[in-house]
């Protein structure tokens, strides 16, 4: 089993900022590796020249579980980056690892992909200009944003991943969901976005068609935490839209979880266990 991540570093012909793309922090989610794998072999190649400043490339960082095809071995990696020590178990020391490496950089990308879903969306954590003209220039059409506000009122949940780790240290950070896991389109969303990425900091030519279309944007309104053995009503998918009073899920002793307005679900988790996330609201933005 691999202990370390390993890294590529391109330097670009001029001066410039420092990229980090991120894959397979979750190990089953194979699509950022075949993205970051891609650029890697076309730069080395000729086929993509880097203009100005350094990209660095971790295309697996999570080789433990990437090789077991598994989301994490001992804990969820984007739950723990920050410094261990010591660093115990399995993710630990690659947490420690995606540490350094974001603290040397200017601007993250982190690829992911989903379970209930295939429309590729990106997690717009900050909204101030520079992150609104980074995921405008990633041309990802569905865009998720009030996590940070929603998870405010909910503990800390989601304390520890990646984005918020590079936020805590004043970097430009998102996070692109590709699609399902199974999409073998993930990997293309991810080198579109990768490149897009390079392209909007100055970093390398732009790649191919840009749709620039206006993204939908919904806003996180509300966490369900499972609370007792329940289902959901029918297999609800990333972004099914729903009006206000749907029965959204049934707990066994007959209570229901109803739509509190209209708008969508979010990252729906039909597996959930008691006390996780279950599934979340969002209200669309025009
Ligand atoms: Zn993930």
């Amino acid at each position: 089993m691999e202990k370390e991540i390993k890294t590529w570093t391109f330097q670009g012909r001029q001066a410039g900022p420092r990229l980090l793309a991120l894959g397979a922090i979750h190990g089953n989610e194979k699509c950022g590796t075949e993205a970051i794998s891609r650029l890697i072999v076309e730069l080395e190649a000729g086929i993509v020249t880097l203009d100005a400043g350094t990209l660095i490339c971790a295309p697996i960082c999570n080789p433990a579980a990437y090789a077991a095809h598994t989301r994490f071995v001992d804990e969820n990696l984007n739950r723990i980056i920050r410094r261990h020590a010591p660093a115990t178990g399995i993710e630990q020391p690659y947490a420690n690892q995606v540490t350094t490496l974001i603290d040397n950089c200017d601007i993250l990308l982190d690829l992911h992909s989903y379970s209930a879903g295939i429309k590729p969306f990106l997690f717009l954590d900050r909204e101030d200009d520079a992150h609104r003209a980074y995921a405008t220039a990633l041309d990802i059409p569905y865009w998720v944003t009030g996590w940070n506000d929603a998870y405010a009122k909910a503990g800390e949940l989601n304390d520890g991943d990646t984005v918020s780790y590079a936020h805590s240290q004043d970097k430009l950070a998102i996070l692109v969901e590709c699609g399902i896991h199974t999409d073998p389109a993930g990997g293309n969303v991810g080198y579109n976005s990768l490149r897009a990425a390079l392209a909007h900091f100055k970093m390398a030519a732009a790649s191919s068609t840009v749709y620039a279309q206006k993204p939908l944007i919904s806003r996180l309104s509300q966490i369900i935490a499972k609370q007792r053995n329940g289902e959901f009503t029918q297999p609800w998918q990333h972004l099914d839209n729903v009006k206000k009073g749907d029965v959204i899920a049934r707990y066994a002793d007959g209570e229901e979880v109803l739509a509190p307005h209209d708008g969508v679900v979010i990252l729906p988790d039909a597996k959930a266990k008691t006390g996780n996330e279950w599934i979340y609201f969002g209200r669309n933005e025009s």
